[in-house]
């Protein structure tokens, strides 16, 4: 008789679904590691001297249908009104077949940036319509695939001018009838870099002599629509270049920016089809005119070839980017919003260029009804401002604001506040008849008449200025003509997704990147109308549950990290960067020491850091590393020394970017305190720490996270991403807030939205709310494990490059390929690549070490998926001494002509010196559930070359 086995997976706990291996997996793995327990091994890897035993005091975890309850009990508590705030947030349909084929679908939310071009073909398409939509409606020459916000947008095409333009004055000007939460974040922006915001009345007042650039925003935030020509005519005239931040439905029927000159415009596409989310995430958008497309920030979709000659995507101008440029980058972006740029482009593809406008045109009258309603009051304490106008509508009502936005908010209607005297009234795609009564309802009442006007029963003529009428086509492509009936959109959607992989094909393996489970449940809130219908200016009375969910979820985040205040405002780990170091800024102003500048920064640190430093005022000066890949404590002392007077920050990631627990963390932070500095922890590496070791703990005084790596938002491709930033208390007083100071004194922004992508924040609560202490820590052991897993089986095939005490590494390793190039001249693309062809995702290359792997397999990577991984990458290893012998020649090898197209391996001739099974399904390829990428390797040089980042015509396909 045998005992009962009982299983070895609680069905109730959550952490054993997240968490890949069970036990028995976990005990073989540590046996080959070598190992008795996870605790045995973290203590081995983890540096005493950081190394934190107490438990995390978090709830304790809670099961799925309980943390659903809760969440449904918070959604209960934020109350979905009629919006008609507006200020850049405006309701919208999504159409249904984009929500739940895009939105709610793992195969486009889980999938990583398009750095793999071969396996992601059908998300860049998706891109391509995106940056054509923008290109074409703003009538520019170049979009790049979305930015975070409105905000930023326009701070970042704030910096394009002051780069790209001649004039050496200081001065921006910004029209005062631009969005608030815009002007706060280009103040924000501009203050570091010695840039002059100045805010001018452009109705009444005249341009200043001298400025390198002008913001203008159209439609106004007013509602009034204005003829620009004469500005921007007089800007061009001094120098200056000109920035329209535009409303791209306006611009269906409005005359776009392009036509009339504009350099740049930027902007959201949050109305085509993406929910308000409470300020967040949407997709901003910058658009370029004609040379300036190499100078444009973040990234840009462009059209290359493949191995065959076939036309293919791929991200261009990638040497622009931080990764490469450092602090010479055009910007510190990297995540994006990739997700909701493709939801808002597929909401052009789904409506095409005829139904975009009649949305317009229906949002445009309703606006137009509502003022005939109002005039029809006939009572002159009731007017309005502007007779231009497209969907806003800015009423006079002296000294009764705040009554009418009671009265209406009392009917369910929420409108803006302008003044004492001023209400601003938005019309958007959701709003109805019945809406427009109400509002006109509230007006009669407070003129002592009975009743109003029934909006359906009133005439009312076009309030849109007519020499500003749009006469130019737009959306002509063919894609935007050919998916309107749900059965086109949905066969279109699906086969774009099965173009790429995502994670639910298989392991994404990103050093870096924290590529882990994202579980449903979390995912689910995110498209609750209690959550996603939520205007990021309601009152306050209606997002009580929002401000819980926030507080709660920034104290956990507290806790975890062992800071005493986190904002969760940043919308990428970027951004979460840029707050931190301006944090830092703030203090030594504050202390009277504004001559500390210099921010130290390890040569091996991701490329973000030296931008972000670059952007909060800060000279980068580099340290090196220690052979073991360490921060090089001799040469951090050195540049200590030189500059210890003007020393602001260091800025190191831990675990390092070279994945190892580095011994000297402790005596670094003593060492830059002591001369007077701050201690920065970039922590998108938290997955190696968290349960284990605090940074605000370990001698850090301030930290950004990645929400979308450690904390399960799905990286959607590319974005949304929230980045928030933790500080110790001496801190705290700088950390981003709400510039408008609704309840409090205004504080500044690094996002356009309070609390940034707060329709996102849902997730990573329900992650630490699923998890709880035990679960969070355990997950970080078997991260570690994996990792080391990994290693211990792939050293003998590749050297990994960098480990720490004992030989382990944290939760990532770097399999160094630069001895095998060498001798083989097999590149570390072509493993890449070759990898596409055994069924996985590339590990990161090349960083942080040209010429290598990382990879980093996280803890829901089952031992079955982690051994296929071995598996592969010993198979290649195998391949490449066959190249190696010179059985296979050099330039005509499997991994050189990877990755494989079903059209290639199928085709009649086959001219290459190894079988066409070994090129498609080589040893261990799952015959049933093989992955074929659409297009063989991709030309990055000729793209570049030859930059085209809107669709090509269909011709182009043709073979
Ligand atoms: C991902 C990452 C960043 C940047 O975060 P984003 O959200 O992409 O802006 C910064 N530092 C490190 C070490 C990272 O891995």
């Amino acid at each position: 008789m045998t005992t009962p086995q009982f299983p070895a997976r609680d069905i109730g706990r959550f952490s054993d679904r997240h968490i890949g291996p069970d036990a028995e997996a976990e005990r073989r793995m540590l046996e080959t590691v070598g190992y008795d327990s996870i605790d045995d091994l973290m203590d081995a890897a983890i540096p005493e001297a950081i190394r934190w035993t107490g438990t995390l005091d978090l709830p304790p975890a809670a099961t799925e249908d309980e943390v659903i309850a809760e969440l449904r009990a918070l959604a209960a508590r934020n109350t979905v009104a009629v919006s008609m705030i507006g200020l850049g947030y405006h309701g919208t349909h999504t159409p249904a077949v984009i929500r739940r084929n895009v939105l709610e679908n793992p195969a486009w939310y889980t999938a990583y940036t398009p750095y793999q071009p071969e396996i992601s073909q059908g998300r860049l398409e998706a891109l391509l319509n995106f940056q054509t939509m923008v290109t074409d409606l703003t009538g520019l020459a170049t979009a790049n695939a979305s930015m975070l916000d409105e905000g930023t947008a326009a701070a970042e095409a704030m910096t394009l001018a002051r780069r790209a333009g001649k004039s050496s004055s200081p001065v921006y000007v910004v029209d005062a009838d631009t969005l608030p939460q815009t002007i706060a974040v280009l103040a924000t922006r501009a203050e570091p870099l010695g840039i002059e915001v100045r805010v001018v009345d452009l109705d009444t007042e005249p341009l200043p002599a001298q400025f390198f650039g002008l913001h203008l925003q159209y439609p106004g935030a007013s509602g009034a629509v204005r003829d620009h020509t004469a500005l921007v005519e007089a800007a061009h005239a001094t120098g200056a270049l000109v920035t329209v931040a535009a409303d791209l439905l306006a611009l269906t029927l409005l005359r776009p920016p392009g036509e009339i000159g504009v350099d740049i415009a930027a902007g959201t596409t949050q109305r085509f089809g993406v929910p308000m989310g409470f300020g967040g995430p949407h997709a901003g958008y910058l658009a370029v005119r004609g040379g300036l497309e190499r100078m444009l920030p973040g990234r840009l979709v462009g059209v290359s070839r493949d191995a065959a000659g076939d036309p293919a995507y791929r991200l261009a101008l990638q040497t622009r980017e931080q990764h490469i440029r450092r602090e010479r980058a055009t910007s510190n972006i990297c995540t994006a919003q990739v997700l909701l740029a493709v939801m808002a482009g597929m909401y052009a593809v789904y409506h095409g260029p005829a139904g975009l406008r009649a949305i317009a045109q229906r949002v445009h009258r309703r606006a137009a009804t509502l003022d005939r309603l109002l005039r029809d009051l006939d009572d002159p304490q009731i007017t309005l401002v502007h007779q231009a106008y497209f969907d806003t509508l800015l009423v006079q009502v002296p000294g009764r604001a705040e009554r009418v936005l009671a009265d209406a908010a009392d009917r369910g209607v929420n409108l803006r506040l302008v003044d004492a005297d001023h209400v601003g009234i938005s019309c958007d795609e959701t709003t109805t008849g019945a809406h427009l009564a109400t509002v006109a309802d509230v007006f009669a009442r407070l003129s002592g008449s009975t009743s109003a006007g029934v909006p359906d029963a009133v005439e009312a003529p076009s309030a849109l200025p007519a020499g500003l009428a749009r006469t130019s086509d737009f959306l002509a492509h063919p894609v935007f003509r050919s998916h309107h009936s749900e059965t086109a959109m949905l066969r279109y959607l699906r086969r774009l997704s099965d173009l790429d992989y995502a994670l639910d094909r298989g392991m994404i393996p990103l050093g870096s990147c924290t590529m882990k489970l994202n579980a449903t449940t979390e995912m689910e809130p995110v498209s609750w109308a209690e959550f996603a219908d939520i205007h990021p200016f309601a009152p306050a009375a209606q997002t009580a549950g929002y401000a819980e969910l926030v507080a709660s979820l920034e104290r956990w985040l507290a806790e975890v990290t062992g800071y005493d205040a986190v904002s969760v405002q940043p919308n990428a780990g970027s951004q979460g960067e840029l707050a931190g170091l301006l944090a830092i800024r703030a203090y030594h102003r504050e202390r009277g020491e504004a001559h500390r500048d210099v921010c130290l920064i390890p040569s091996s640190a991701h490329g973000t850091n030296a931008a972000s430093a670059v952007m909060a005022g800060m000279r980068v000066v580099v340290v090196g590393c220690d052979g073991d890949g360490d921060v090089d404590l001799a040469d951090l002392d050195r540049k200590i020394e030189a500059h210890r007077d003007t020393l602001a920050a260091i800025m190191v990631t831990y675990p390092s970017t070279h994945g190892v627990y580095e011994g000297g963390i402790a005596t670094l932070c003593a060492r830059v305190h002591d001369a007077g500095g701050q201690v920065y922890v970039d922590g998108a590496n938290l997955n190696a720490l968290l349960g284990f070791a605090k940074p605000g703990r370990f001698g850090a005084d301030v930290s950004h996270l990645n929400l979308h790596k450690t904390f399960c938002i799905p990286h959607g491709g590319g974005g949304p991403g929230v980045g928030p930033v933790a500080v110790r208390a001496h801190l705290a007083p700088y950390l981003p807030g709400d510039p408008l100071g609704t309840d409090g004194p205004a504080r500044p922004a690094v996002s356009a939205a309070r609390y940034g992508s707060a329709g996102i924040l849902p997730i990573p609560w329900a992650y630490l709310r699923l998890m709880g202490p035990e679960g969070l820590t355990r997950a970080t052991g078997v991260a570690v494990l994996a990792a080391n897993y990994v290693a211990t089986r792939l050293r003998g095939h590749y050297p990994v490059l960098y480990a720490g005490n004992k030989g382990l590494v944290a939760h990532e390793c770097i399999l160094d390929l630069r001895g095998l190039t060498k001798a083989t001249g097999v590149s570390v693309n072509d493993v890449a690549k070759r990898l596409i062809d055994y069924g996985f995702h590339a590990p990161t290359m090349s960083f942080p070490v040209a010429g290598t792997l990382m990879v980093e397999p996280t803890e829901s990577e089952d031992l079955a998926e982690l051994d296929r991984f071995c598996a592969a990458m010993i198979a290649i290893r195998a391949e490449i001494d066959q190249v190696g012998t010179g059985e296979w020649p050099t330039g005509d090898n499997p991994l050189a002509n990877a990755p494989h197209t079903a059209v290639m391996v199928s085709g009649d001739d086959w001219p290459h010196p190894y079988p066409r099974s070994v090129a498609a399904y080589p040893g261990g390829v799952d015959r049933l559930g093989k992955y074929w990428p659409p297009v063989r390797r991709i030309d990055d040089a000729y793209g570049d070359r030859n930059l085209v980042c809107a669709c090509p015509p269909p011709e182009a396909f043709e073979n």
